[in-house]
This record gives C-alpha cells, sequence and structure tokens, in this order.
C-alpha cells in the first residue's frame, strides 16, 4: 500500500518537489495508485488580476511541469511560447510593461477566468483543466478565496502598499519589506478537501518551497494549521536552504522581514516542533548544513540529511524517498 501524501507546496520548487513525489510513488507501484495517494496543496497568494484575467502563478508552474509542457530552460511558463499577444498589450499601454504574458500562457488565463465568470471556483477550474491534461495527483488551491498577497515595503522612508507580484517582479525584491499580508484570509475557507486530505494523510511534506511567500500563505489559511498540528500522519518539512544559501530566488529577503536568518536550522524552528507549538515532525536537511542537525534535533524536530539538489526528477525523486524515510514510510 502507498503511503496517503500531502505537499504543501509554492511554484517552482513546489512544482519541482512535486514531480519527485510523483515519481517516486509510480516507481514504488503504478501511475494510476500513484495519482490517488498524492494531495497537492498549493499556494495562491501570488495570484493576480491583470488585463482582465485570473493569473495564478504557482497553480500554473505545477499545473505545467506535471503535464510535462512547462519550459525548464526559463523556469517558468510554457515551453516553446511567444510574446506576440503581450507585445500587442504593452503597445495599448496594458497591463504591466515588466510582467510578461506568453500566449500559451495567455489561453490557460483568459480559460481560466471565462470558467470563473461561468461561476467555477478556483478549485473545479483546476478540475477542468486536469480534464485535458491530467496530473498524475490530486492538485487544490490553499483556498478558493482571492487572497493576493501585499507587501509592504518602506521605500525613501515611507511605507507603501505594492501587489507581491509588482514587488517580485518589477523591483526584484529590492524595496525592503516591513510585513506581508494576505488581506481577507483571515475569513477565508480551505478549499473543499484540504482538511480532510490533511487528515487522512500518512504523510505531510512540506515543500522545499520559499516559507514566507509560498508556505506561508497556506498555513495562514484559518484552519490548516490547526489541522497540521492534529494530523494522525507525520509531517516533514524538506529545507529550501542549502549551506546557509537560498537556491534561487529572494527568499532571503522575505526571511529577514520576518526575523529569521536564512539558515535550514532557523527555518525549520520557524515552522516550530509539533510537540512545541510547531508543525514538524521531522526535517530532511542539506549535507552542506549537517553541522545543524543537532540544533534542530535540540528543537524537537527529528533531523534528517540528505541531498536536497532537485537538478532533475530523479534527484527530486531520491529526496522525497528521504522525506518518506524520515516518516518511516
Ligand atoms: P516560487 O513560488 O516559484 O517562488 O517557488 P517556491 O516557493 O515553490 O520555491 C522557491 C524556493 O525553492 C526557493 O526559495 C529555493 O530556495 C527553493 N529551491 C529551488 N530549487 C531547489 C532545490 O533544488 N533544492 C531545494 N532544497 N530547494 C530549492
Ligand atoms: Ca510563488
Amino acid at each position: 500500500m502507498l503511503p496517503r501524501v500531502v505537499v504543501l507546496a509554492g511554484g517552482v520548487g513546489g512544482s519541482k518537489f512535486s514531480l519527485g513525489v510523483r515519481a517516486a510513488l509510480t516507481r514504488r507501484a503504478d501511475a494510476e495508485a500513484a495519482a490517488s495517494a498524492i494531495t497537492i496543496v498549493v499556494n495562491t497568494g501570488d495570484d493576480l488580476w491583470l488585463s482582465g484575467v485570473r493569473l495564478q502563478p504557482d497553480v500554473d508552474s505545477i499545473v505545467y511541469a506535471l503535464a510535462g509542457v512547462n519550459d525548464t530552460e526559463r523556469g517558468w511558463g510554457r515551453a516553446g511560447d511567444s510574446e506576440r499577444v503581450n507585445h500587442e498589450l504593452q503597445e495599448w499601454g496594458a497591463g504591466w510593461p515588466w510582467f510578461t504574458l506568453g500566449d500559451l500562457d495567455l489561453g490557460t488565463h483568459l480559460a481560466r477566468t471565462g470558467w470563473l465568470r461561468d461561476g467555477l471556483t478556483p478549485t473545479e477550474v483546476i478540475g477542468r483543466m486536469e480534464q485535458r491534461w491530467p496530473l498524475g495527483a490530486r492538485l487544490l488551491p490553499m483556498t478558493d478565496a482571492e487572497v493576493d498577497t501585499v507587501v509592504t515595503v518602506s521605500d525613501a522612508g515611507a511605507e507603501r502598499p505594492l501587489h507581491f507580484q509588482e514587488w517580485w517582479t518589477r523591483y526584484r525584491a529590492s524595496l525592503t519589506p516591513v510585513r506581508f499580508e494576505n488581506p481577507g484570509i483571515a475569513a477565508a475557507a480551505p478549499a473543499p478537501g484540504v482538511l480532510d486530505a490533511i487528515a487522512g494523510a500518512d504523510v505531510v511534506l512540506i515543500a522545499p518551497s520559499n516559507p514566507v511567500v509560498s508556505i506561508g500563505p497556506i498555513l495562514a489559511v484559518p484552519g490548516i494549521r490547526d489541522a497540521l498540528r492534529a494530523a494522525p500522519g507525520t509531517v516533514v518539512g524538506v529545507s529550501p536552504i542549502i549551506g546557509g544559501r537560498i537556491v534561487r530566488g529572494m527568499a532571503d529577503v522575505c526571511l529577514a522581514a520576518i526575523g529569521v536568518e536564512t539558515s535550514s536550522a532557523a527555518v525549520a524552528g520557524h515552522y516550530g516542533a509539533r510537540t512545541a507549538d510547531g508543525l514538524l515532525d521531522a526535517w530532511v536537511m542539506a549535507e552542506e548544513d549537517a553541522a545543524a542537525a543537532g540544533d534542530v534535533d535540540r528543537l524537537g524536530i527529528r533531523s534528517v540529511v540528505a541531498p536536497l539538489w532537485m537538478r532533475d526528477t530523479g534527484a527530486s525523486a531520491a529526496l522525497v524517498e528521504a522525506a518518506l524515510g524520515a516518516a518511516g514510510r
């Protein structure tokens, strides 16, 4: 019997990890059994409205990766995409000049927006996408509510709010963040199926995604944190930090804003031990950070040292096996 696995995931790191989860479980049984054993809960705090369409960057990163249509070289969007519509939008002065929308990608956003306008929920929209592209896993948004992340930055001594995507893409996280908020999240509910999946999981894996702006919003949806704390399965986190550095992206700036050092042990401490009001039973950390394993154990979190570079799906699957091993599975 395959373990029932729930993955909490952001976009790029989350999709590489999700490919590893699917590969590891498929190797143990078959694709069909793996598909019914895996639930991925994805961050929707990156979402935005732009030029009249709804974008869900982390959802799409995972959908495109699991469907095998993602651009592996660039790291985001569709393979072989073009930018004719984007060029036309720029000529109109529509949208954001620093935010590129590929033509194929826009097809996704138009389809999604149409379905939302027809009254489908974001959960149901993903279900429609799966009719075209079977994903080999169940994919759920963290919530059906719109809770786009707002970053309050300190700019020339004054505070001002920016949409997360403007801060991340336009300013490359160069404006000092003061706080991250998801307006409306206190009234948001987990998407249908999320709490049941956590309660029914043998293992919950926290992907090596950005702890602040990818995993943070998922944990901020009322009920999800409590469900993890009460989960009968084992909660295993995987470090997004290797050798005291973030692998790619600007997660270090996000961590600094919430007062967490960019180290594997500090991120483990940020999630905390389940025995001490936190979330983790075990933490998978890199060989490069092995010297800090004792610090993690002292927090009440079982440390497991493993290779953490997800250079291809085989490497991601080996990492997932280490995480499942940490859960005794
Ligand atoms: P985003 O939503 O596209 O920003 O992606 P995620 O939040 O899912 O993941 C971003 C994080 O993934 C970064 O902070 C990186 O530290 C981490 N990451 C990327 N590649 C790897 C890898 O190969 N191994 C590990 N352990 N972490 C990675
Ligand atoms: Ca993201």
